[in-house]
Formats: structure tokens, C-alpha cells, sequence
């Protein structure tokens, strides 16, 4: 079946991108090449794009950077007919939509912003078979206009995008999603191909029930992410942490994520400050500013997108060379998400988090004053520890992380912070054992602050006031300073030992798994945590290596191609990525093409890129050579 699929020529990205110049036919190989430029399909690409071309569905599950694009729109100029693409964004579509006119590709938007006029013109074409893709929202897609408005066209396919969507078990939930479940039995015959990077398996099953995909082949590939190098680190200065983190990243773009509105605003005013460009993005924002931040982070290099986890999904600037969280997120699958965010286009990228007690007892208030059900709560409690384990574990984060979605991994990464300068951890069952009895002989009445006095035995008003200062445990912990005794907290609370009762002003209670402890029954290890400066200076050197290999070597000349770039792309009004992305302009910098001919051998360099661009990054690559 491949063989056919990939050999046979097919129809219309032959006549309107070939325009006869050759007498290949369109196969899903030449326009790989000869539209994207690239000169091989990766991992199961070939596979997802031969079954939808051979009219199959198909769920295609891969991770943020796999190339999923490719998977829907190569099948859509391989096949007779326009593709249908349904897009949850409007903000995105344009950007969407010009990145593939730039390969040369027919394609409009269907939303809301449109004129008058442009509908006109996009229904024309649509009727003239002028398009080869069509992106809409999922709400029009299921209108009466549209659907008369197809009556007449040839559909290639339906591609859904970001189809997690469909799922109340994601975060991104959108109820128009559920409709689409009736493409099936209103356009039998016309393939369907549902992408997502979600990896949770309920959202998986969720895809296939939702949206009537239960005949469809489903691709999956591993979730690894190998060029982002996580790190978690304990909250300590977090402002502090995050410049010494941001530091590393003079004149990348990168997004922090932050819980609150109001922290976006102020760690967007405060970075200003501090001389790094950011801005704020939230939902409670003016809706025109928001988009309008939206663009600078999507059309500038070297800035800062503050924001909550309202930003993120469809965004495809491929060059996102960080993610930081200054707080926690509520499970693996958001921080997998929204970390996912980097490195879009392969190359070294790095996410931070700084994380502390704090973010647990809001969390765990969060869910409990959340107005879910009890049954909801149970599994975002379970969802919460299970990210709490990554943050506390001694062993590679990597491993942890795709363990949590039923992959292995061999460990030892090499590109996370535990590989990198791996964790001491301790026998902590003494000083838990200490710690849980200084809670329960005063009475689970105080917060940790208050039992860390009792602990390390300090005297003062409220220790004295509760005739504390006469106990046993009072000055039991003093071998110990109260920021250890902190750590010792914060991962008794994570570990499920105690809890934090938020109606009782956050004082610290017992919970039925620290009885084990207490009795001796159970060992506790507990991680060493790490001074906040430490760990720095081997990332560091990591860090000039990929500077350097990031100019290709040669500085100057990238820089003057990246200048070229940007100078394209706003006399286009695009992001600079559309014009090439950052691993094409390295590949210039460091191969030297001399000719149109060899630029066309650059990976990323289609046809229609280099009768539009080729000349432009030629001169500048030749003037280099002299
Ligand atoms: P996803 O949607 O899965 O996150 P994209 O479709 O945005 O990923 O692709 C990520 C990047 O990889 C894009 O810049 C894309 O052009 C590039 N890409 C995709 N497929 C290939 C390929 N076969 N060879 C080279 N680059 C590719
Ligand atoms: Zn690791």
C-alpha cells in the first residue's frame, strides 16, 4: 500500500505547484521536497501520510515538534480536493495560513474576521478549486452556510488540530469539538485525520469516541523531548532564581508561567525593570492588547511572554528557547504541555521551574475548594501528587516524566538537572518522625512556621504564649537549621505524610501514612536540596556551546542572515519563522551555498521559498565569502 501511495503521481499539488516543469507527478516524497524543501520524512510521518493519501483516518499522536503539520497537509495536495482543516484559534490561523502560502500553498482562512469581501473571495475559490487548504473553527465548520458552502467542492480531507480539545479531560476543553463527531456520516468516503500532543490515555480514548475515529489507524511515537533539559529547582528568591536562569538566554524568546493574573503583571513590570523585554498575556487582559502580545512574541526575537496557561496551545513558533515556571502546574500533562512549548524546532532549549511548599498547599486548596465533583477532585488530587514525585525525585526528571505516560526510559539522561548533578538523598525517618510528633504534641493546631520554631527550639512570644517552650519536642530538631527543616516539610507534605488545613488558618495535620513513620515501619528518604546558586556552573558551559553552535560558527554571518530575516518578514507582516526557520538560517551560515542550486539542497528550502527569498540570503552569504 505505501509503495502505491508514495509512487503513484496524484493531482492537485501537481498542476498548481509544479506547473508543469516537471514531469514527476506529485507523490508524497516530491512534495516533501520540492514544496517544504526537506529532504526526508521523519519517524512515522511517511507512514500517517501514505494511509490518509490511500483515503484511511487516522489519530496521530505525536509530541509538540514531531511534524504533525506535514502529516495532514501533504495528504491534502496529494489528494484531489481541498483540505479542511478545523483550527481552534482565530488569532493563529492567519499565521498558519501564511506559512504555507509562503511554500507556495493555496490556502485561506474561514472565521469570524473576515470582511464581507474576503468571505467572497475565499468562497470563490473554494468553488473555482482554487484551494488546497481551507482552515476554520470548529463552530462554522458545522453550520448550515458551510456546509452548503462545500456542497459544491471536492474535499480532500478533514484534518482536526490540537483534537484534544474534544476531551473535558484536558484543560482546553472546547464543547464546539463534540460536534465534529458528525463529519463521519456527513461526508462518508472523505478521510479524517484527528492530531494531537496530548498523552494522557483518557484524552486518547476520549479523540477516538468523540469524534467517531473508532475505524482509524492510530500513530503513536515515543513523547521524549531529547533537546529540552528540564530543571526543577527550590524555590528560594524566585525573582532572583529567575534572572539567574534568564541570564543563560540573552536574545532567545521564552514564556514564564505564572499562576495569577496579577503575577503576570507584576513579573512582566518587574522584568522590564531589570532590563529583560516582556510581556503580559492573560485572559483577563483587553482582548486587542492580548493579541497584540500575542504577535510581538510570535513576530520578534529576544522576548519575554508572561503569562498564565491561557497562552500557549497552537502557538508553533518553533525557536521558544525557554519555559519557566514560577509555579507550580496542576499535573504532568500541563507541565509536559506547556514545557513542550520549547524547541519546537529541535534544537537545545531549556525549562525551569522553581517550585516550593507553597505551591502545594495552594494546589491541594485549589482542588479542595474547586467546585468539582468528589470524583473529579480524587483524580486531580492523584494528577497533582504524580507531578509532586517529579519535582521530589532523586532519579532522572526525564524518566519520571515519561514513566508517568507508560514509557521507559533507561535513566540518566544526561540533560536534566538530576543527571546533570545528581541529588543526595538522605534517611530522613528520624527527623520525620521529630517533625510529625512536634505536630501532633502541639496539638495539629499551627502552620510550619510555628512548628519549626518548636523544632529548633526558639523562643519567642507565640512559643512562650503556648507553653511550648516546656515540651520535649520543643529544641528536638536543633541539629538542624530551619531551612533544612523547611525541605524536610515541604516533602513530607508532597509524600502525602501531613496536610495542610486550610480552614484552620494552614495549620499542619497528620494523615493516615505518617502512622507507618511513626511507628518505624517505614523508612523516609528525602532529597538534599541543593543551595539556590548550585549546579550553575556546568550548565553554563553547556550553554556557550550551544551559542556557538547556534551561530553555525560564524557569528557575523548569522546574525546579518537573521537581520535579513526579520526585514522579510515585516515587509510581509509574518513571523520571521515563516520566512525560514532558525535551523534553515544555520544551515546557510554554516554549508555556505553558493548557487540557487545549492540553497535548494539546504534542508527547509523549497521552490517557492527560493524564487521568493533565495537571492536575497544568497547575496548576503556571498558577500560573506569575499
Ligand atoms: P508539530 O505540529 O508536531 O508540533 P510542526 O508540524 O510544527 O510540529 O513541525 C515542527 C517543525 O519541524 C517545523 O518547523 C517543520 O517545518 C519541521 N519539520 C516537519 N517535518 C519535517 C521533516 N520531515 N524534515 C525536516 N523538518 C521537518
Ligand atoms: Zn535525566
Amino acid at each position: 500500500m505505501s509503495q502505491a501511495a508514495s509512487d503513484a503521481p496524484r493531482f492537485s499539488a501537481g498542476k498548481a505547484l509544479f506547473g508543469g516543469a516537471s514531469s514527476d507527478g506529485a507523490t508524497p516524497l516530491a512534495v516533501l521536497n520540492r514544496i517544504y524543501g526537506y529532504p526526508a520524512f521523519r519517524g512515522k510521518q511517511q507512514q500517517v501520510v501514505d494511509h490518509v493519501v490511500d483515503g484511511g483516518d487516522a489519530v496521530v499522536l505525536f509530541p509538540t515538534g514531531a511534524g504533525k503539520s506535514l502529516c495532514f497537509q501533504i495528504p491534502a495536495l496529494c489528494r484531489e480536493g481541498v483540505g479542511i482543516v478545523v483550527s481552534p484559534l482565530i488569532a493563529l490561523m492567519r499565521d498558519q495560513v501564511e506559512a504555507v502560502k509562503q511554500l507556495g500553498i493555496r490556502a485561506a482562512a474561514l472565521n469570524s474576521s473576515l470582511t464581507r469581501e474576503e468571505f467572497l473571495d475565499v468562497r470563490r475559490a473554494l468553488s473555482s478549486g482554487g484551494l488546497d487548504l481551507l482552515y476554520v473553527t470548529p463552530e462554522r465548520i458545522v453550520t448550515d452556510g458551510f456546509r452548503e458552502m462545500l456542497a459544491g467542492a471536492k474535499i480532500a480531507l478533514f484534518a482536526i488540530d490540537e483534537a484534544h480539545c474534544v476531551s473535558q479531560w484536558g484543560h482546553d476543553f472546547r464543547p464546539e469539538y463534540r460536534e465534529l463527531g458528525r463529519l463521519a456520516a456527513e461526508y462518508p468516503g472523505v478521510p479524517r485525520i484527528a492530531l494531537t500532543a496530548t498523552a494522557d490515555p483518557h484524552t486518547r480514548e476520549d479523540i477516538i469516541e468523540r469524534l467517531s475515529l473508532g475505524g482509524a489507524r492510530v500513530f503513536t511515537t515515543s513523547f521524549d523531548r531529547p533537546n529540552i533539559a528540564y530543571e526543577i529547582v527550590e524555590r528560594d528568591q524566585p525573582r532572583q532564581q529567575l534572572l539567574r536562569f534568564l541570564s543563560a538566554h540573552k536574545g532567545d524568546s521564552g514564556i514564564v508561567y505564572c499562576l495569577s493574573r496579577a503575577k503576570v503583571e507584576d513579573t512582566a513590570e518587574w522584568l522590564n525593570g531589570q532590563g529583560i523585554r516582556a510581556l503580559p498575556y492573560h485572559a483577563g487582559m483587553d482582548r486587542a492588547l492580548r493579541d497584540a502580545n500575542q504577535d510581538a512574541f510570535l513576530k520578534e526575537e529576544n522576548l519575554c511572554l508572561v503569562a498564565t496557561v491561557a497562552f500557549g496551545m497552537g502557538i508553533d513558533k518553533p525557536n521558544v528557547r525557554y519555559v519557566a515556571h514560577l509555579d507550580l502546574p496542576g499535573s504532568v500533562e500541563a507541565y509536559y504541555q506547556e514545557t513542550g512549548r520549547a524547541g519546537r524546532d529541535g534544537l537545545p532549549s531549556e525549562v525551569w521551574m522553581a517550585y516550593g511548599m507553597a505551591d502545594v498547599i495552594q494546589r491541594r486548596r485549589m482542588i479542595d475548594e474547586g467546585a468539582a465533583a468528589d470524583e473529579i477532585k480524587r483524580v486531580e488530587r492523584a494528577k497533582l501528587n504524580a507531578l509532586l514525585a517529579i519535582c521530589e525525585t532523586a532519579g532522572c526528571r526525564r524518566q519520571a516524566i515519561l514513566a508517568h505516560f507508560g514509557e521507559t526510559h533507561a535513566g540518566k539522561c544526561g540533560n536534566c538537572d538530576t543527571c546533570l548533578k545528581p541529588v543526595e538523598t538522605w534517611d530522613g525517618t528520624e527527623a520525620a518522625i521529630k517533625a510529625l510528633a512536634a505536630i501532633y504534641r502541639t496539638g495539629e493546631r499551627f502552620g510550619t512556621g510555628h512548628v519549626i520554631d518548636v523544632l529548633t527550639g526558639a523562643v519567642n512570644e507565640k512559643t512562650e504564649r503556648f507553653g511550648h517552650t516546656d515540651m520535649p519536642v520543643f529544641g528536638a530538631g536543633k541539629d538542624m537549621p530551619a531551612r533544612s527543616w523547611q525541605s524536610v516539610f515541604r516533602q513530607l507534605l508532597a509524600g502525602g505524610f501531613i496536610s495542610v488545613d486550610h480552614a484552620a488558618f494552614g495549620a499542619l495535620k497528620l494523615e493516615p501514612e505518617a502512622r507507618a513513620v511513626f511507628k518505624h515501619e517505614r523508612q523516609v528518604l528525602f532529597r538534599k536540596d541543593r543551595p539556590a546558586a548550585a549546579g550553575r556552573r556546568a550548565k553554563n558551559t553547556d550553554r556557550s556551546e550551544r551559542r556557538s553552535a547556534l551561530s553555525g560558527g560564524d557569528g557575523s554571518l548569522f546574525e546579518a542572515l537573521r537581520a535579513e530575516r526579520t526585514t522579510i518578514a515585516r515587509s510581509l507582516g509574518v513571523p520571521p519563522y515563516v520566512v525560514f526557520p532558525d535551523t534553515t538560517l544555520i544551515a546557510f551560515a554554516t554549508e555556505r551555498p553558493r548557487s540557487r542550486k545549492e540553497l535548494l539542497g539546504i534542508s527547509g528550502v523549497g521552490q517557492s521559498k527560493l524564487e521568493r527569498f533565495g537571492d536575497a540570503f544568497l547575496d548576503i552569504i556571498l558577500a560573506h565569502h569575499e
